[in-house]
């Protein structure tokens, strides 16, 4: 999606969008502003009409509605543009806050002033009726000065409200709501970030062992089996448990994400192939090793196991050959007999 206006006009279709979207049920998030944004801007008559005959029917745009107009209009956003349009989004929040605000302190300001001019021409004796008239209007004026006043500070707390709401859709839309770990959109993303960074990278020095990027994916063994025996909930509980663990071994400037049902990746940057080995082990024995209970009577119901797959990024491929390799070493795990780590050197 392409948003070509100025920040003149796109500020403009904010103020217009604003209202119409706080009188939906759907919450104020990045979808519902691009749909309002669309309406407003006119850019495409079908999805006016569209939101238009859904208004006549049912008064209101909900949840399901607000992303259907989306889907079928503005379709599914990539990250990248997902990312430019929140940004733009807040920008425009940011420019309006503070406009709202530097009026505010204006109208104040001048309203002050009035107001002392305003009583000091009333001490006069016997003012004329023009003085009369010209007290009125300041006081007149001095009024509407608070209202509008009132209400930028109102539309500045909308503001914020939104700005918010942004922020957590945004986190949302990048994170797996069953364990908390990064989902497959922020993967992806992270993995095209990666590999950017990895073309820009300088050779390895002679002598010195290889660094680049490495992948280590990983899957449950025998998953369906604890599904099948101890249901579904409890099937939820161990994809949480071994979140943990996955969790507690990645370093800090690695992406651990649940890229599948019960499938695990961790882009780790800039590492020896060993290293990433290690790491991969680290989970692997932290997972056999976890007890997993019952969450009310904690009796310990079952063990599970992982199989995994690590592999170094060879310069210069795409991210499919690197994560199709990284999938053919799982793969070699669990046919070799589940519950270990198989290394493919790149
Ligand atoms: P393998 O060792 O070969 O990986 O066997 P498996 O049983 O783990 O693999 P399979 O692909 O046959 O089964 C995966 C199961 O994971 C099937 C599916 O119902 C389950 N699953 C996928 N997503 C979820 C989820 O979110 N929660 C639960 N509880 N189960 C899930
Ligand atoms: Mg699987
Ligand atoms: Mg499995």
């Amino acid at each position: 999606m392409n948003y070509p206006d100025s920040v003149e006009r796109s500020t403009e279709y904010l103020r217009l969008a604003l209202p119409m979207m706080s009188r939906q049920a759907a919450a104020l998030h990045p979808k519902s502003y691009a749909i309002w944004y669309d309406y407003v801007s006119g850019r495409t008559a079908s999805l006016r009409g569209a939101i238009d005959s859904h208004l006549a029917k049912h008064g209101q745009l909900d949840e399901a509605s607000t992303d259907a107009v989306f889907q079928k209009y503005i379709a599914e956003m990539d990250p990248a543009a997902a990312k430019r349009m929140t940004d733009g989004f807040q920008r425009i929040l940011t420019n309006m806050a503070d406009s709202a605000a530097q009026a505010g302190d204006k109208t104040a300001k001048y309203g002050d002033a009035l107001e002392r001019l305003s009583s000091e021409l009333s001490t006069q004796d016997d003012p004329s009726s023009m003085v009369s008239e010209v007290l009125q209007d300041t006081r007149d004026m001095s009024e509407a000065m608070a209202t509008l006043r009132a209400k930028l500070d109102d539309s500045q707390k909308q503001i914020n409200v939104l700005r918010e709401e942004v922020l957590k859709a945004r986190r949302e839309s990048m994170q797996d709501a069953l364990t908390g770990l990064a989902n497959r959109r922020a993967f992806d993303h992270q993995m095209a970030v990666c590999l950017a960074a990895a073309q820009m990278a300088p050779p390895a020095e002679a002598g010195t062992n290889q660094r680049a990027a490495c992948l280590v994916t990983s899957d449950i063994d025998h998953f369906k089996r604890i599904n099948d025996t101890f249901g579904h909930g409890f099937g939820d509980q161990v994809l949480r448990a071994v979140s943990q663990v996955i969790k507690a071994c990645t370093p800090g400037d690695s992406m651990a994400a649940r890229v599948g049902g019960e499938e695990f990746a961790i882009l780790i940057p800039e590492v020896e192939l060993n290293d990433a080995r290690q790491i991969a082990e680290k989970i692997r024995l932290a997972v056999a090793k976890a007890r997993i209970r019952r969450q009310d009577t904690q009796e310990v119901i079952a063990s599970v196991t992982m199989s995994l797959g690590v592999t170094l990024y060879r310069m210069g491929e795409d991210a499919r050959e690197f994560i199709d390799r990284a999938d053919r070493a799982l793969y070699a795990s669990k046919s070799g007999g589940r519950d270990r780590v198989t290394v493919m050197a790149a």
